[in-house]
């Protein structure tokens, strides 16, 4: 037997980058996999590509924005109707809206906010009254070194990032004693559409700054995802796990 086999994972922003690692990690395993992003057609090319593989779990696409507080409630009622149990959530839909703090709008800094933190918290209350009632439960948050360290430009981003591992922690005080564990994966620069954006010269600056000397795969962070959500993590709880090529340590 596979080792999620039986369980369902929900994963946000599971479409692309990051999170769609994520969704064929945790489906390689044998998890079923809800894998909720904005857009249908991303979605399809996802489950396809696990059918594909020939993976033992299944892919369930499912069309959420995590800032929609009420559609988060209706998808965890939807999967919890049909599978009657949800054994592990992944925060992981993000955005980046960077700008200087002088000139830095507050709906910059909200809207960073909602999708990054509110959402996280909207998702991990409605899912933990039924982790609770199954006494069982994975919930992993993808958080930021810029969390950890702040950035220029990412007052915003960082406050979001810094506030998933605070939250994260009271969490894991909060649910230890019903056997659910809640923990952060902290990346630093990985390859995907959010880092593809940024300058050639930025981002060859970056690598200097990276014991390892180049950025990370996506693989690299969904396979953290998919330790934390398995049976050799059983005693971990609290936990921030950086995967950053030792940039910041
Ligand atoms: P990405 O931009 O490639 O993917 C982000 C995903 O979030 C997409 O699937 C997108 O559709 C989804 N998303 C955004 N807003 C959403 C919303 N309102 N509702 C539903 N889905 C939404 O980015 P990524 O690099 O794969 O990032 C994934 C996570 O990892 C993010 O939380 C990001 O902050 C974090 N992270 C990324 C890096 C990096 O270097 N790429 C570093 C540190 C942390």
């Amino acid at each position: 037997m596979l080792e999620l086999e039986k369980q369902v994972a929900i994963v946000t922003g599971g479409s692309r980058g990051i999170g769609r690692a994520i969704c064929l990690s945790l489906s390689r395993r044998g998890a079923t996999v809800v894998a909720c992003a904005r857009s249908e057609a991303a979605l399809k090319s996802l489950a396809d590509d696990a059918m594909e593989g020939q993976h033992a779990g299944r892919i369930e696409p499912s069309v959420l924005d995590v800032g929609d507080r009420d559609a988060i409630g209706k998808l965890v009622d939807t999967v919890s109707d049909a599978h009657e149990r949800i054994d592990i959530l992944v925060n992981n839909a993000g955005i980046t809206h960077d700008g200087l703090l002088m000139s830095m709008e507050d709906d910059q800094f909200e809207s960073v906010l909602t999708t990054n933190l509110r959402s996280a918290f909207w998702l991990t209350r409605a899912v933990s009254r039924i982790m609770v009632r199954r006494r069982y439960g994975r919930i992993i948050n993808i958080s930021s070194v810029a969390g950890m360290m702040g950035n220029p430009g990412q007052a915003n981003y960082a406050a979001s990032k810094a506030g998933l591992i605070g939250m994260s922690k009271s969490i894991a005080k909060e649910l230890g004693r019903r056997k659910i564990t809640c923990n952060v994966v902290a990346p630093g620069f990985i390859t995907t559409d959010m880092t593809d954006i940024l300058p050639d010269d930025l981002k060859a600056n970056v690598k200097k700054l990276i014991p390892l000397g180049r950025l990370g795969d996506v693989e690299e962070v969904a396979e953290v995802v998919a330790f934390l959500a398995g049976a050799a993590a059983s005693y971990i709880t609290g936990q921030v796990i950086v995967v950053d090529g030792g940039m910041h340590m």
